[in-house]
């Protein structure tokens, strides 16, 4: 991979792309040029503040188009980048400042209150607001960035040590966890995937900038590099979305329209209005899209490929997906924060092979082997094991947790706590994460797999299996289920799943919710689900 400073991708594209819209949002637009000028100013600014290597810049805020101008210039300025959820509560933010020890703070309107509310831990810090009715200290974003400029800060940095993120885990399974992400991480995944997703190689052109070219034809990626149109939902402050949902797309000269909120009728009616090319995103996206009576209003034509990632998606909707898009190639991915974002893909080229249900093949430079968790052995050909990774994305480590890190990086090697299982071609499946799986009498059940038959149920509009503790089996699989109305027979759908189960794995309880908690990232989280239950 090039040695290049993650934030230098940003130059070759602007050079390229020049006065192409990079970013819509709302009534702002930024073209590349204005993009990468403003960026340049941004990490100028911090460096006259003396902010660079060594120092972390923590953007506490939704997407926008001064998040990516402060994510660039941070990477310009040579400084650590490490965003916040804006909706955090006070006290897990003040945690996550001080455990980056974050010198500037960039935050927004949605989050100010909250930054406010930690008094003194934010006033030490410089604090810089976007929007209106800034905070006492806060210095408004037009003000600090100040005019934009052309050329970036000079500073020197060790691509294969400095560190370009400390992005946080998305807290499914427990406290999220600051991962510790290299230049040369950042750069390495977001060439693997967007050479992948376009069918492209990555070439330094004469001024020194790491530009695609596309090699594929275009039967096969339709889309050419320049021309593609996304709608954004994938929140930037997790690490999927600042590489796959900015940095990815700004590479292939795509412009990104971004929304406040997910309505899926308005989605839906952007998608027509901007000739849409690709929906990526969670499957909570396709699965609010799939329900919306407008996806059968617009022309949606323009759309070329779909993909999903951060969790599974139910094989009843890529069924539906696939008759709604019959021309589009619908591709799952998979990856957690720890390889930076990505680490397999189905491919996009429409001549390949996509196997449904599958997360793909392992992108350039990427090995997976699946090892049994308990001995630590290489599982036999066809066996579920845990998913061990190895390439040039894998983080450096956690932040401030020596420990975990040992424990999850083994001899080069990424444990990422998930179960899959690898076809003779190398499709992996993830069939259920490591800590969701339950113990019956000491057999596994994957709670996926009970969740996929209820949800194949009809009446059945979400669904989450967690196991109940108890003393003589060890645990007992037991449903929680979002009704679509008010007539579901919770003993009829019972039966019907039971009876395509062997007997360990059986359902004991049915339980009707109001809805399924899930994380910023669209994960369902389990442990607020046993909390619950022990309330039942
Ligand atoms: P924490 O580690 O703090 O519990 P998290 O696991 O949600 O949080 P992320 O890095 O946000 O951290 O998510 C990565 C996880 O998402 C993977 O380990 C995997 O369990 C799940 N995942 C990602 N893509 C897929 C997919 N296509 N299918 C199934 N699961 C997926």
């Amino acid at each position: 991979y090039p040695a290049v400073p993650a934030g230098l991708l940003l130059r070759g594209a602007a050079r390229r792309y020049t006065n192409r819209i990079a970013l819509r949002h709302g009534d702002t637009q930024l073209s590349y040029i204005e993009l990468w000028r403003r960026a340049c100013a941004f990490g100028h600014a911090l460096q006259q503040r003396g902010v660079g290597a060594g120092d972390t810049v923590a953007l506490h805020m939704p997407n926008c188009a001064e998040f990516a101008v402060a994510y660039y210039g941070t990477l310009l300025a040579g400084a650590t980048f490490s965003p916040t959820n804006p909706l955090l509560p006070t006290e897990q933010l003040r945690t996550q400042l001080d455990d980056c020890a974050a010198k500037v703070v960039v935050t927004h309107e949605l989050g100010a209150d909250t930054l406010a509310s930690l008094g003194d831990a934010a006033a030490q810090r410089v604090v810089v607001h976007v929007g209106a009715d800034p905070r006492a200290h806060a210095i408004p974003f037009p003000d600090f960035q100040g005019d934009p400029v052309d050329a970036p800060p000079i500073v020197a940095l060790d691509l294969d040590t400095a560190l370009a993120h400390i992005s946080y885990t998305g807290g499914t399974t427990g406290r999220s966890k600051g991962v510790r992400l290299r230049h040369a991480n950042v750069v390495a995944n977001v060439l693997q995937f967007a050479c992948w997703n376009h069918g492209a190689v990555p070439v330094v052109d004469d001024a020194g900038d790491v530009v695609l070219d596309q090699i594929g034809g275009a039967e096969d990626w339709p889309i050419r590099l320049g021309t593609g149109v996304v709608i954004n939902l994938t929140p930037w402050f997790h690490a999927m979305g600042c590489v796959g949902s900015l940095t990815v797309p700004l590479l292939a000269g795509v412009t990104i329209v971004l929304h406040d909120r997910f309505r899926a009728d308005t989605y839906l009616a952007d998608a027509d209005r901007h000739r849409v090319t690709s929906i990526s995103g969670a499957p909570a996206l396709f699965a609010a899209l799939l329900e919306s009576p407008e996806l059968h209003r617009r022309d949606l034509s323009s759309v070329w490929s779909l993909s999903s990632g951060a969790g599974p998606l139910p094989p009843q909707h890529i069924e539906a997906l696939t008759r709604r898009f019959p021309h589009a190639t619908l591709c799952e991915g998979y990856g957690l924060t720890e390889a930076t974002m990505g680490v397999t893909l189905n491919p996009t080229a429409r001549s390949s092979v996509r196997k449904p249900g599958t997360v793909g093949l392992p992108c350039f430079d990427t090995e997976i082997k699946l090892v049994d968790p308990d001995t630590g052995t290489l599982c036999a050909p066809g066996q579920p094991g845990e998913v061990w990774v190895r390439g040039p994305q894998v983080m450096a480590g956690y932040h401030k947790r020596d420990d975990e890190t040992r424990e999850t990086l083994r001899e080069g090697w990424l444990r990422t706590g998930d179960i899959g299982t690898v076809d003779p071609e190398g499709y992996l499946a993830i069939v259920d994460r490591v800590k969701d799986m339950l113990i019956y009498k000491g057999y596994n059940v994957y709670p996926r797999e009970l969740e996929e038959l209820l949800l194949a149920q009809s009446g059945v509009r979400a669904a989450a299996v967690i196991g109940r503790p108890d003393a003589t089996v060890g645990e007992v699989p037991v449903a929680l289920v979002v009704p679509a109305g008010p007539a579901l027979d919770t003993e009829t759908v019972l039966r019907e799943v039971n009876a395509q189960l062997l007997p360990y794995k059986r359902l004991r309880e049915i339980h009707l919710i109001d809805h399924i908690p899930v994380s910023a990232a669209g994960k369902i989280l389990k442990r607020e689900l046993r909390q619950h239950l022990l309330t039942l």
